[in-house]
């Protein structure tokens, strides 16, 4: 099928061969609106044929860089490159990137095969060559049977189709999403989310998706590029940003954290001792050296805390391992979430999954608990 053509090949070679096409560069890319500097002297590189998600809170810089990527906006300066040829001044219809923009901006008087069929228009393709890709790409999406209705007639879902299939008609390289999911209900976005997956995996070409919904970066991207006032913080596959995150942002932004502010109280071989808001923790490693003495914060994520019901034995206990109660049994359904407290009055969450028993019969403010973790669990953040 022609959809597929751009960077069509056999089903086993591996995603993201390094040649492949639609690998996206930024070398020191910045934009400011009057006093507010949007993006601020950004570096990265997307792997061609990756599904990469700019994730961040509401105003970090996230569309205005996606904006950029796609030609909607003007860097004020660095370089935008797409398999090695600088962008910045080619106009957006020359860029072989297309856009679904946020709330998919679909032109309402228009039908779904009118929508469809307008970027072509503007690439002045004959109209038997027009015809053909706009049907190819209906049937594509799923589309066919709907081609005449006008956007107000379709579901949310559907329009977001409608918008996909807008946007891969010229068959493009790199495919931009500004919150995809973000009009859709809290069922759609899970089915959509898979959707959008596997067609990232069947067209095997560059998606980058901007959200702030930690979720759904985790759940879709090859690499999560986590931004913060216009800067990246951390980038990683999302098993190293949600278990590894190395600065305090990414570490409070990604959730279900217990962060810790202390100090280093020693180094050996064997690890770090730390000393946390009157708690001693160990910690494995750092992701860069620490001395004593350093002030650092530590993140040891809720679901790694075990929970036994004991009151402490002895009045020093071992690092990682404190005395507390529940404050508060949160039941989730999958998961149940204790709010707990120490003696010295130190908040503490713990999530254990809801067939776990360790949660079972604890009553709130009375039972003795004892929370404990592994030191590969605790995470020291640096920055
Ligand atoms: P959201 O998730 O809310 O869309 P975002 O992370 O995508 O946020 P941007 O839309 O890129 O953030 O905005 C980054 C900053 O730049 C914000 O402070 C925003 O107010 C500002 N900004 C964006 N576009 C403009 C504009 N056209 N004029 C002035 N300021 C702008």
């Amino acid at each position: 099928m022609t959809i597929l053509a751009q960077n069509e090949r056999p089903a086993d070679d591996g995603l993201v061969a390094s040649g492949q096409r639609g690998t996206v560069v930024l070398r020191g890319v910045s934009k400011r609106f009057g006093s507010t500097t949007a993006v601020d002297g950004v570096d990265l590189t997307i792997p061609g044929g990756s599904y990469v998600v700019l994730l961040g809170p509401s105003g970090c810089g996230k569309t205005t860089l996606l904006r950029m990527v796609g030609g909607h906006e003007v860097a004020d300066a660095g370089d935008i490159l797409l398999d090695g040829v600088r962008l910045n001044d080619v106009p957006a219809a020359q860029r072989d990137i297309s856009t679904v923009f946020q709330h998919y901006a679909l032109f309402p008087h228009k039908t779904v095969y009118e929508n469809v069929e307008f970027g072509l228009k503007m690439r002045r393709l004959s109209p038997d060559e027009r015809q053909r890709r706009v049907n190819e790409a209906l049937a594509f999406m799923d589309l066919t049977n709907l081609r005449d209705r006008l956007p107000k007639q379709l579901s949310g879902g559907q329009q977001q189709r409608v918008a996909l299939a807008r946007a891969l008609v010229t068959q493009p390289t790199v495919l931009l999403l500004d919150e995809p999911l973000g009009d859709l209900d809290r069922l759609l976005q899970l089915r959509m989310r898979v959707e959008l997956r596997t067609l990232q995996r069947r067209l095997r070409i560059t998606f980058i998706h901007v959200t702030h919904n930690q979720e759904e970066a985790l759940a879709i991207a090859d690499q999560i590029v986590v931004m913060q006032n216009g800067q990246i913080r951390q980038v990683g596959s999302p098993q190293a940003v949600y278990r590894r995150p190395t600065n305090l942002f990414t570490a409070s932004f990604m959730g279900d954290n217990n962060i810790l502010a202390g100090r280093v109280a020693s180094v050996d071989g064997d690890g770090i001792l730390l000393e946390c808001e009157g708690l001693r923790l160990r910690a494995r490693s750092a992701p860069e050296p620490v001395v004593p003495g350093q002030a650092i914060h530590a993140a040891i994520r809720a679901s790694t805390v075990r929970v036994r019901q004991e009151a402490a034995a002895g009045a020093t206990l071992p690092p990682n391992c404190v005395a507390a109660r529940a404050t508060f049994v949160e039941y989730l359904g999958d998961t149940v979430k204790l709010h707990c407290q120490t003696a010295s009055g130190l908040a503490l969450v713990a999530k254990v999954p809801e067939q776990d028993p360790s949660w079972q019969g604890i009553r709130e403010d009375e039972t003795d608990l004892m929370l404990e973790w592994d030191e590969d669990d605790v995470q020291l953040l640096t920055s």
